[in-house]
């Protein structure tokens, strides 16, 4: 028996081939689940749908998460379409190109409130619709974070604290959702270049700095998280919820 095989998992947030949300559909449809996927514009539409399609996923819907008709067409889809869902996955973030690069003071009001909103209270629109549709069939959420909520990273600025906002929403919606049966995780996910991370000014350093300093002396790929999803998603994590778990081989435990 695969460890999600039945199991109906809608995925957020695959932009290309490079995406850790990929990576993870893959780790989950190698263990069959069915997926389906959203794609943000019709840009997208154009990478995400052959990657889709590979994995005989049939759902691939539009979702800008900042548009709540949008999202809510989604759920509405899938409850249509499979009447139930097992799996949330989370993986989108975005900030403002000059945010990511302009001292942290120097944020503004409005990239501010794009960044959190479209990074941090995203998981909770998400969330708000996908929980009735997991009620009676124990539902697990996992979305993506990174260390730079936690403490300083230079240049990863408005973002960092966004993801500390998603971070403490990940306690909450677990402590809301706990007694449906529903577990809430976070995986902190050490650097990887995707696209996403291409925004983020000198990026390569920081990649540089991990391989040096992190105890097992290496990065991280997008197939590490991928499998510790499945980890977080499958019944091997039963009894995890509220948790924001590290895949930065190690590097966070360090203090010097
Ligand atoms: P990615 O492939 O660029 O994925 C980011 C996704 O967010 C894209 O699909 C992007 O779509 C989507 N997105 C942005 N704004 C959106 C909106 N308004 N509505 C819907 N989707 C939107 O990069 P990734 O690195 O895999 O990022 C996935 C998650 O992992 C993010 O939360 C990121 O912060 C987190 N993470 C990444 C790293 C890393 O080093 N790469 C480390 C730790 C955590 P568009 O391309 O259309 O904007």
């Amino acid at each position: 028996m695969q460890l999600l095989e039945g199991k109906k998992a809608a995925i957020f947030g695959v932009a290309n081939e490079r995406s850790i949300a990929w990576a993870i559909a893959e780790a989950f449809h190698s263990e069959g689940a069915e997926l389906a996927f959203t794609y943000a514009g019709e840009v997208l539409e154009k990478r995400v749908r052959p990657l889709a399609e590979s994995v005989g996923s049939k759902i691939i819907l539009p979702c800008d998460v900042t548009k709540d008709e949008e999202v809510e067409k989604v759920f509405a889809d899938l409850r249509e379409t499979w009447g139930g869902l097992d799996i949330l996955i989370h993986a989108i973030a975005f900030a403002n190109k000059e945010d990511l690069a302009n001292p942290y003071v120097q944020t503004s009001r409005a990239g501010f409130h794009l960044a959190m909103d479209v990074s941090a209270y995203s998981l909770i629109a998400l969330a708000q619709r996908a929980a009735p549709l997991m009620e009676g069939r124990g539902g697990a959420m996992v979305t993506l974070t990174y260390m730079g909520s936690e403490r300083v990273v230079p240049n990863y600025n408005v973002m960092g604290v966004a993801k500390a906002a998603l971070e403490a929403s990940v306690r909450y919606l677990a402590h809301d959702l706990g007694p449906k049966g529903i577990r809430v995780n976070a995986i902190s996910a050490g650097p990887i270049r995707t696209l996403a991370a291409a925004g983020i000014s000198d990026f390569k350093a920081m990649l540089h700095h991990v391989a040096e300093r992190a105890p097992l002396k290496r990065n991280i790929d997008a197939e590490e998280v991928g499998k510790t999803a499945l980890y977080l998603c499958s019944d091997w994590g039963s009894a995890v919820t509220g948790e924001v778990l590290h895949v930065d081989a190690g590097y966070n435990i360090m203090g010097m």
